[in-house]
C-alpha cells in the first residue's frame, strides 16, 4: 500500500537487474538524490510507461453511469433486506459514479437519505434530501421526499419547519390530487408515532454524554510553547550529534497532560487493499467496503454521507466545504492522476501531495533559507552534514554569500530559533539516502519520474505556476535543474523520508453502530501523514506518552510521571506489550536503521521473557498452558493430557463463527438472544483458551454492550472489567485501546 504495487516493483527490480554495471554503480555511488534522480530518470523508457499504464487502467477512478445504476440497485437489495448501513455504502458508491445534476444522482441521494433515516441519522438525512433535490430530484417522486423531510423535522425537535414542510406537501398534492389521500394519511400516522417516540426518549437516560465527548475533543494546550508551535510549553527541543533532535520535559509533567497537539502538514487517505480489478469483466464492480468509503479525503472524518469530486469517482469527502478546499490545494492537479497514484503507493501519493501544498508557502524563501542553513550546519553535525550536501544540490545551487550570516542553530528553526511547521520542518526530515538499498532508491526515482511526466503531460504549467523562476529569483541562486527536476527531487527526498518519518493515522473503528454503547473495537490505519512536530520525538518500546488522532490532528499526552530533564518519547509501532524484543529490533533495524537501547529493550536483553502465551491454548482439565506443535501437551503438574493443533484450532475458529453470529444478533437488537449464546461463547471458551486470550475478550466486551443495553449497568461493567484485563494485557496499560475501553467503562459507571 505505503510502495508501488507488486507488479510494478517487481518489474522495476527487474530491469535494474538487467541494467549494465557501470550504469548500476554509477546510481549505487550518487552523491546526492539530485543525481541519483539525474541518472535513474532518464532510464524511464516508453514501454515501461505503457507497461504502468496498463497496470493503472485495472483501478476505477472515473465516473461510469452504468455503475451508477447498479450499485443504486445493489443499495435497494440491501435495503429491503434491512441492512440499512450496507444500503448506505452503496448508495454512495452510486452517487459517486453520477454525474453531477444528474437524475442518476439525485435518485441516489434520495435513497441515501432513507436508509440514513432507518439508522436514525436524521440530521444527515435532511442533507442528503435537500441534495437529492438541487440534483433535480424527479417532481413526481418529490411528496416521498417532503414526508421522510418532515419526520426528521418532527424527531429532531423542530416541529415549526416540520410544519412549513407539511403545508409544502399539501400544496403539492393539491396541484397533483392523484397523489393526495392515501399518503397524507401515513404522514399523519406517521407523524403521531414519531411525536410519541420523541417524547419516550426524553424520559430515556441520555447514553452518549454528547457534551463529555465534545469537550474531550475540543482541549487545547494548556500553554503553548513559544519555541514549538503545537507543543506544551512543558518541553523543549534539544539536538545531540548522535540522536538528533529530541524533545525533553522542562518541568514534572503528570499523566494526562497533553503534550502536542498538531495538524498534519500533509495526509493521504489510505485507499484500503483495494486489488486493481482483474481483466475479466464480471467484477467489473466491487461491493466492497474501504476506508475511501467511510472517510472524509480531506479531513479524514467518518462520514455516512460522503460527496464525491465531480470528476471522479475515488475522491469523496464529508461536505463541499472540504472538497473545494482539498481542490484548491491538490485535488486539482491529482483527480486525472487517480489510477496512478494507487499504483505507485501511498508514499508516492503523498511525496506529490507535500509539494503541491509547498506552493503555499514562498518556496524562493524555503529555498534560500535551507541554502543558508548547510553552510553553517557543515561543522556540527555528522548526519545533517549530509543532508546539508543532498539538500545543496537538491536545490539546485549554491547559498549566496549573504545567506552565511544566518545562524540556525537546530535544522528547522529560524534564526529566533523558533521551530516552524511548514515545507522547511517538512523538508528537514531526514531521508536516509545511505541507508536504502540502490534497488529501493532505484524504484522510488523512477515511480517519481513516471509521476514527473504524467505531470508533464497533464499541463504542469497549473502546477508549478508558483514556482517560477521569479520567485527564486530573491534568493539569487542560479535555478541548475529544470523545474520539473527540482520537483521530481524534492519528492524523491519526500519519499525517502516517508519510511522513517511516515506516521500513521490510525483511528479505533467500531463495528457496531453509534447507538450501541460498547461496541467491538479494533484500531485501523487510516491514512499517512507527516507530522513535523511528532516527527521530533524518539522512539521507545515503552514509551511515556501515548498518541491519538481526531481527524488529521495528533494529541499526544504523557502516560506517566515524566520528570524535568527526562526525554518525552513515543512508540513508532513495537511496542514491548505487543512484540518480543527480537521482533521489535529486527523491524527498528529494517524500517528506522537504528538498534533501540531503550529501558525495556536493555531490560530484556537482560532476562528474554517468554511470552505469556495471549493466544493461547489451555487444558480443561487443570488450565494450565498447553505446550508442543502439533501435539500440544499439558504443561501442569501431574497432568497427562495432550490434544492435536488441529482439533483446537478448529474448535477456535468454530467458536468465532457462534461469537460472530451473536455478535450480528446484538447488532440487530435481539438481546435476549444474544446474551444467551454469548454465554454459551464463554462456556466453551473457558474449556480451552487461556483466559487472555482476545476470543474471551470479544465475548466479554459483547456481553458488556448486550446488558448497556438492557440498562443493567452493573452487569454489564462487570463483563467490560473482564475485557479490559485481555485488552491490557494485549495492549499495554497506557495504550491508546486502553483508554478507549476505561473510557467505556467510565460511560457506564456514568449511567449507572
Ligand atoms: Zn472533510
Ligand atoms: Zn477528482
Ligand atoms: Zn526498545
Ligand atoms: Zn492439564
Amino acid at each position: 500500500m505505503d510502495l508501488p504495487v507488486d507488479e510494478w516493483k517487481s518489474y522495476i527490480l527487474q530491469k535494474w537487474s538487467l541494467l549494465p554495471k557501470s550504469i548500476q554503480v554509477t546510481i549505487s555511488t550518487a552523491e546526492t538524490l539530485n543525481d541519483l534522480f539525474l541518472h535513474s530518470s532518464p532510464l524511464l523508457q516508453p514501454e515501461d510507461e505503457m507497461f504502468l499504464k496498463r497496470l493503472s487502467g485495472g483501478y476505477l477512478v472515473g465516473k461510469d453511469p452504468d455503475a451508477s445504476l447498479f450499485y443504486r440497485e445493489k443499495g435497494n437489495k440491501k435495503f429491503q433486506e434491512k441492512d440499512y448501513m450496507g444500503a448506505t455504502v452503496l448508495y454512495s458508491k452510486g452517487v459517486s459514479h453520477s454525474g453531477s445534476n444528474s437524475t442518476d444522482i439525485s435518485l441516489c441521494y434520495a435513497n441515501r437519505s432513507a436508509a440514513l433515516f432507518h439508522l436514525g441519522q436524521y440530521e444527515t438525512c435532511l442533507k442528503d434530501i435537500v441534495r437529492a433535490q438541487t440534483h433535480g430530484y424527479p417532481e413526481r417522486l418529490q411528496p416521498k421526499l417532503l414526508l421522510r423531510k418532515a419526520e426528521c423535522l418532527v424527531t429532531l425537535g423542530r416541529p415549526q419547519e416540520a410544519s412549513q414542510t407539511i403545508s409544502d406537501l399539501e400544496s403539492n398534492f393539491a396541484a397533483k390530487p392523484a397523489l393526495s389521500a392515501s399518503q397524507l394519511q401515513i404522514l399523519q400516522r406517521t407523524l403521531c408515532r414519531v411525536k410519541v417516540k420523541v417524547q419516550e426518549k426524553e424520559n430515556l437516560p441520555e447514553i452518549f454524554p454528547e457534551a463529555l465527548t465534545k469537550t474531550f475533543e475540543c482541549v487545547d494546550l494548556r500553554e503553548e510553547n513559544e519555541q514549538i508551535p503545537g507543543a506544551s510549553s512543558s518541553v523543549g527541543l534539544h539536538i545531540d550529534p548522535l540522536k538528533g533532535r529530541y524533545l525533553v520535559a522542562t518541568k514534572d509533567i503528570l499523566p494526562g497532560e497533553l503534550l502536542v497537539k498538531e495538524d498534519a502538514f500533509v495526509s493521504v487517505l489510505n485507499p484500503g487493499e483495494v486489488p486493481p480489478r482483474p481483466h475479466g469483466l464480471e467484477s467489473k464492480w466491487d461491493l466492497q467496503v474501504t476506508n475511501g468509503d467511510l472517510h472524509c479525503h480531506r479531513c479524514l472524518r467518518h462520514t455516512l454521507a460522503p460527496v464525491p469530486c465531480d470528476g471522479c469517482s475515488y475522491a469523496k469527502y464529508c461536505s463541499r466545504e472540504c472538497m473545494q478546499q482539498a481542490w484548491d490545494r491538490y485535488h486539482s492537479v491529482e483527480c486525472s492522476l487517480g489510477a496512478l497514484l494507487l499504483t505507485l503507493g501511498v508514499f508516492c501519493h503523498v511525496a506529490l501531495r507535500s509539494t503541491l501544498l509547498a506552493r503555499f508557502e514562498d518556496v524562493g524563501e524555503v529555498i534560500k533559507k535551507l541554502c543558508g542553513e548547510m553552510n553553517n550546519q557543515r561543522i556540527c553535525l555528522p548526519e545533517s552534514k549530509n543532508q546539508a550536501q543532498i539538500l545543496k544540490y537538491d536545490l539546485g545551487g549554491e547559498g549566496g554569500e549573504k545567506d552565511k550570516a544566518v545562524e540556525t542553530p537546530i535544522p528547522g528553526c529560524d534564526i529566533n530559533g523558533k521551530y516552524e511547521r511548514n515545507y522547511s520542518a517538512i523538508f528537514h526530515l531526514l531521508p536516509h539516502a545511505k541507508n536504502h538499498s540502490p534497488e529501493h532508491k532505484f524504484l522510488c526515482a523512477v515511480s517519481v519520474s513516471a509521476l514527473c511526466r504524467q505531470l508533464e503531460a497533464a499541463g504542469l504549467q497549473a502546477f508549478t505556476e508558483d514556482l517560477k523562476p521569479t520567485k527564486l529569483k530573491a534568493s539569487e541562486t542560479p535555478v541548475l535543474c529544470a523545474e520539473l527536476n527540482v520537483w521530481g527531487v524534492a519528492m524523491l527526498r519526500h519519499m525517502l523520508q516517508l519510511q522513517c518519518n511516515a506516521q500513521a493515522i490510525t483511528t479505533i473503528q467500531q463495528a457496531g453502530s453509534k447507538e450501541n454503547l460498547i461496541t467491538d473495537t479494533r484500531q485501523v490505519r487510516l491514512a499517512t501523514a507527516l507530522f513535523p512536530v511528532v516527527s521530533l520525538l524518539n522512539h521507545s518500546c515503552s514509551p511515556n506518552t501515548s498518541m491519538s488522532f481526531i481527524g488529521t490532528i495528533a494529541t499526544i499526552r504523557a502516560s506517566q510521571l515524566i520528570r524535568r530533564g527526562q526525554e518525552i518519547f513515543h512508540c513508532y509501532g513495537p511496542h514491548e506489550s505487543r512484540m518480543g524484543i527480537a521482533e521489535r529490533r529486527q523491524k527498528l533495524r529494517s524500517q528506522y536503521f537504528f538498534d533501540c537501547n531503550c529501558p525495556a529493550c536493555e531490560r530484556e536483553k537482560q532476562s528474554p521473557l517468554s511470552g505469556p502465551g495471549r493466544e493461547a491454548f489451555c487444558c480443561h482439565r487443570c488450565r494450565a498452558l498447553l505446550q508442543g506443535d502439533d501435539v500440544l501437551s499439558c504443561g501442569g503438574p501431574a497432568c497427562t493430557e495432550s490434544v492435536s493443533r488441529h482439533l483446537l484450532v478448529s474448535r477456535l475458529q468454530d467458536l468465532q463463527r457462534q461469537v460472530g453470529a451473536a455478535q450480528k444478533r446484538l447488532r440487530n437488537g435481539r438481546l435476549e438472544l444474544a446474551i444467551q449464546l454469548l454465554l454459551g461463547c464463554q462456556s466453551d471458551a473457558e474449556s480451552f483458551l487461556s483466559a487472555e486470550h482476545r476470543v474471551v475478550g470479544e465475548i466479554e466486551d459483547a456481553l458488556a454492550q448486550a446488558y448497556a443495553a438492557l440498562g443493567d449497568w452493573e452487569k454489564s461493567a462487570t463483563h467490560l472489567q473482564k475485557s479490559l484485563q485481555v485488552v491490557e494485557v494485549h495492549h499495554g496499560p497506557s495504550s491508546v485501546e486502553m483508554g478507549h475501553e476505561l473510557f467505556k467503562l467510565a460511560q457506564v459507571f456514568f449511567n449507572g
